[in-house]
């Protein structure tokens, strides 16, 4: 199925200035964050006028139900991904519009029809896929090259995994629409590594820093949209899962972990590409060993078993060899003392 969640989607020098004149006559209500939403009332002062709710910080069914109790014509999210996530589930839920404004370049929430669903504590349960209309992406440009620049670094990895995790699943062709269509989008995110992203090329946010924006909040969305379970998550983002079940990586952000688990993917598949991919990963200091996301030896093992149970629980193309994915991890454990 062939599904896209955003009507609008505007990136532009003052994208927020128009929010009132999209909102009109209806009742609408804010779902904010902490630091996002006073960055973008520092931005766009009016945006404090309209009435808001606080979002506790997880996208939980617990959460969910909580701010299922409000109904406004039209829900505003200001924040990241998980709040982003959160109502999308409830504006589905209540047949009500969406409009966003990401205050992060980490992820593309802004895009997706879905959500991911974790416990309040903060471990991933499962993730939902429904039809939601959003409305408007208000991508302002004020708001966003001042964003954090760790968020940003770990979106793109994140956005460049549409690409591997996409041919992992579909190769690199298909004669279904779909799916050829979300390669094609996902080719596109793969083509990132090539451009730099330096923090000071983010601040300046010139023409190359809008592209890869583009991408990491909207194209990267497309791709599942397009290519649905053909073209959505494989191996990394088990290997993100699992590895988010220990605390010691709870400091790192999703695109970190999914940078990681790329690795350990495309060894799995004996990819060409490892080498490359692992270079890039060093280059803007994401981690590429288990020592540095915390992870003792006498945990692989464990890890060995969640991903595997990660692995089928999203159901695509299994390998059914937890030896070799155990010795791709030793190996990955044991890199960075050599
Ligand atoms: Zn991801």
């Amino acid at each position: 199925m062939i599904r896209q969640a955003v009507l609008e989607y505007d990136h532009s020098k003052d994208a927020l200035e128009n929010l009132p004149a999209r909102i009109g006559k209806r009742e609408a209500l804010v779902l904010r964050g902490e630091s996002g939403y006073s960055k973008a009332v520092r931005v766009s002062p009016r945006l404090a006028d309209l009435p808001s709710v606080r979002f506790t910080g997880e996208c939980s069914d617990e959460e969910v139900e909580r701010l299922n109790g409000y109904r406004p014509d039209v829900w505003i999210a200001v924040g990241g991904g998980k709040l982003i996530d959160t109502a999308k589930r409830i504006a589905a839920s209540q047949s009500v519009p969406l409009i966003v404004v990401p205050t992060l370049v980490s992820n593309c929430a802004a895009f997706t029809p879905l959500s991911v669903i974790y416990t309040e504590e903060g471990s991933y349960i499962r993730y939902d896929t429904f039809p939601v209309v959003i409305e408007r992406v208000i991508a302002d440009e004020r708001l966003l090259r001042d964003s954090p620049y760790d968020y940003f670094k770990a979106g793109v990895i994140d956005t460049v995994a549409k690409w591997y995790e996409a041919r992992y699943i579909s190769g690199t062709t298909s004669r279904d629409a779909g799916i050829q269509s979300g390669l094609s989008l996902a080719a596109q995110c793969g083509k990132l590594m090539d451009l730099s992203i330096r923090e000071q090329d983010f601040r300046r946010y010139g023409t190359d820093i809008r592209y890869i924006v583009d991408h990491v909040l909207a194209i990267g969305g497309a791709v599942g949209g397009f290519g649905d379970a053909g073209t959505r998550v494989a191996v990394a983002h088990a290997v993100h899962n699992a590895l988010s079940r220990f605390d010691s990586t709870h400091h790192w952000l999703h695109g970190d972990k999914v940078g990681f688990g790329l690795v350990v993917q495309e060894r799995l598949v004996a990819s060409e590409d490892t080498v490359i991919l692992k270079n890039w990963l060093q280059s803007i200091g994401a981690p590429t060993s288990l020592a540095q996301l915390g992870i003792r030896f006498d945990q692989i093992d464990e890890l060995v078993t969640l991903i595997r149970e990660e692995t089928k629980i999203q159901g695509f193309r299994d390998f059914d060899d937890s030896e070799r994915l155990k010795e791709i991890l030793i190996n990955l454990q044991e890199m960075v003392y050599k």
